[in-house]
C-alpha cells in the first residue's frame, strides 16, 4: 500500500537501527525553550534563583493550542532568556535555563484514576505532549474534534520515512506495548472506531513486534518504503484512501493521526501522570559510534556528540531532524527539544561533493515526484524571483508539505526546498495563507 509518486531514498539506518536505547548522560544543564510546539509560548513560571524538581511544570499560559514545558532536571533556574534553538516558530526563542543539582529530585505525580475521554485530553495536557513526528502540535488539541467532524479512524504513524533515523523503530521494539495502549486511549478520546498502525516494510521487526502486541486490538499494515511515506497526508492517503485539501485538517477527513513515540507519550501521561521531558532519538552519521538516546529534552546537541564517541572524520554539517527536512544548526550548544527526531552529522566529504546550484534545465524530474502535484520548480522561480503572490495564488505554494523530495531529485542542485520555505514565510507576512 502506498501513495502516488514520492521518492526512493538511500535508508542509511543501518548503522544505528541495531542498537537498543540507552539513557543519554544525565546534562549539566538543560536549556529548554518555552515555545516547542505549535501554537501560542508557553510563559514562565518559575524566575532566577527558583530551585525547580524534575517533571515540575516550569511554563504554560492559557490559549486553546499550546503546551507546558516541564523541568527535565532538578535543580536551579540560572536564567529565563533568549537562546538560540530550533522549534517550529523558528530559531530563536525564550528559554529557560536549568542547572542540575544532580539530585533528580522528582515532583509527585499520578496516572489517572478514571480514564474518561475528558480526562485523557487533560492529562495529555497538562503533561506538554506535543507530535514527536518534529511537527509539534499540541497532541490535546487533536484529540479534542470539534462536534461538527467526527472522527472515525486513529491513524497511528510508524513509518519513520527518512533516511538515517531509527528511534521510533527502537520504540516500536522495545516499547510496543506503551504504543498500543497510548494508541487506544487516542481511539478512547477522540471515539475513533478503527485503530490503524502504518509502517514501512523495511522495519519487518517492528511489524511483527507491533503485531504481536496489539492482537486484534488494533491493525498493523505494512507500507512499501518510500518517501515520504510518514507525511500525514500520504500516510492518511495510503491507510484509508481519503485525500484532504489544503487548508484542511486530518479531522475534516474523521482522522486524527498521531506519531508512535507521541502515542506512547500518552500512556506514560495518563497512567503514570508522567510529563514530557524526554524522548529517544538517533544519534548517527559521521560519529564513532551512532546510538538511539533516550534524552532529557533541553540537552545541548554536543553532550549527546561526545556520548556517541565524537565525530567520526570532519563534519562539515550537524543536522537537527532527518537529512531531507532537518535544519543544520550554527553551533553544537543548541538543545534538543520535544520534537527532535535525531542528529544527523554529514561529512564533509558528502557535503563538499554537492557540486553549486546551477540553473534549471526544465527536465521535469520535480514534477515527476512531486507527492501534492505541484510544479516546485514553477515554485522555486517565483521565489527567487520574490513573486511570492503569485506561487500563492496560481501554484498553491501552500500545498507543499516540505519533504524536500523536489531539492532531492534536482540535477541542478537548486534549493527548492529552502526556496519554498522562504516564499511561504514572506507570503504569510503579506497575509496569505493558502
Ligand atoms: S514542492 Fe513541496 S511537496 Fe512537492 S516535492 Fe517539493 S517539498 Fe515536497
Ligand atoms: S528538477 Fe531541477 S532542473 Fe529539473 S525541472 Fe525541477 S528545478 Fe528544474
Amino acid at each position: 500500500m502506498t501513495f502516488a509518486k514520492g521518492i526512493f531514498t538511500p535508508h542509511r539506518k543501518s548503522a544505528s537501527q541495531a542498537h537498543p536505547v540507552e539513557d543519554a548522560r544525565l546534562p549539566g544543564h538543560v536549556v529548554v525553550p518555552l515555545s516547542q510546539h505549535a501554537g501560542a509560548p508557553a510563559e514562565p513560571l518559575v524566575e532566577v534563583g527558583d530551585r525547580v524538581l524534575a517533571g515540575q511544570k516550569i511554563g504554560d499560559v492559557q490559549a486553546r493550542i499550546t503546551a507546558p514545558v516541564h523541568a527535565p532536571v532538578s535543580g536551579v533556574v540560572t536564567a529565563v532568556e533568549v537562546r538560540t534553538c530550533v522549534v517550529p516558530s523558528g530559531r530563536r526563542a525564550h528559554c529557560i535555563v536549568i542547572e542540575s543539582d544532580a539530585e533528580g529530585a522528582v515532583a509527585p505525580s499520578t496516572g489517572t484514576c478514571e480514564v474518561t475521554a475528558s480526562s485523557i485530553r487533560e492529562a495529555v495536557r497538562e503533561a506538554g505532549i506535543v507530535g514527536l513526528g518534529g511537527a509539534g502540535f499540541p497532541s490535546h488539541v487533536k484529540l479534542s474534534p470539534p462536534a461538527d467532524r467526527p472522527i472515525d479512524t486513529a491513524v497511528i504513524n510508524g513509518c519513520e520515512c527518512e533516511s538515517y533515523l531509527t528511534a521510533d523503530h527502537r520504540v516500536m521494539l522495545e516499547d510496543a506495548e506503551a504504543v498500543v495502549d497510548g494508541a487506544l486511549l487516542v481511539a478512547q478520546a477522540t471515539g475513533a472506531g478503527r485503530i490503524v498502525l502504518g509502517i514501512e516494510d523495511n522495519k519487518q521487526d517492528a511489524i511483527e513486534s507491533m503485531r504481536s502486541a496489539a492482537g486484534d486490538r488494533l491493525e498493523v499494515v505494512a507500507l512499501k518504503s518510500k518517501y515520504p511515506q510518514g507525511a500525514e497526508r500520504m500516510l492518511i492517503k495510503s491507510l484509508t484512501g481519503r485525500a484532504f485539501p489544503v487548508g484542511k485538517l486530518p479531522a475534516d477527513v474523521g482522522v486524527v493521526i498521531q506519531n508512535v513515540q507521541t502515542t506512547a507519550a500518552i500512556h506514560y501521561a495518563v497512567r503514570e501522570g508522567r510529563p514530557l521531558t524526554e524522548r529517544v532519538m538517533t544519534v548517527t552519521g559521521a560519529v564513532a559510534e551512532p546510538k538511539n538516546l533516550r534524552v532529557k529534552v533541553g540537552t545541548a546537541v554536543k553532550s549527546l556528540i561526545e556520548q556517541c564517541g565524537g565525530f567520526a572524520g570532519e563534519p562539515a554539517k550537524v543536522i537537527l531532524g532527518g537529512p531531507l527536512t532537518g535544519v543544520a544548526i550554527p553551533n553544537l550548544d543548541v538543545p534538543v527539544v520535544k520534537g527532535t527526531s535525531g542528529v544527523v552529522v554529514l561529512s564533509s566529504d558528502e557535503v563538499e561533493a554537492a557540486p553549486e546550484s546551477l540553473p534549471c534545465i526544465r527536465c521535469s524530474r520535480c514534477v515527476g515526484i512531486c507527492p501534492t502535484f505541484l510544479l516546485p520548480y514553477q515554485l522555486g522561480l517565483l521565489a527567487g524571483n520574490k513573486m511570492y503572490d503569485e506561487a500563492a495564488e496560481r501554484y498553491h505554494l501552500f500545498s507543499c508539505i516540505e519533504c524536500g523530495s523536489c531539492a532531492y531529485v534536482c540535477p541542478s542542485k537548486i534549493p527548492l526546498l529552502q526556496l519554498i520555505r522562504l516564499a511561504k514565510s514572506e507570503a504569510m507576512l503579506a497575509g496569505k495563507t493558502r
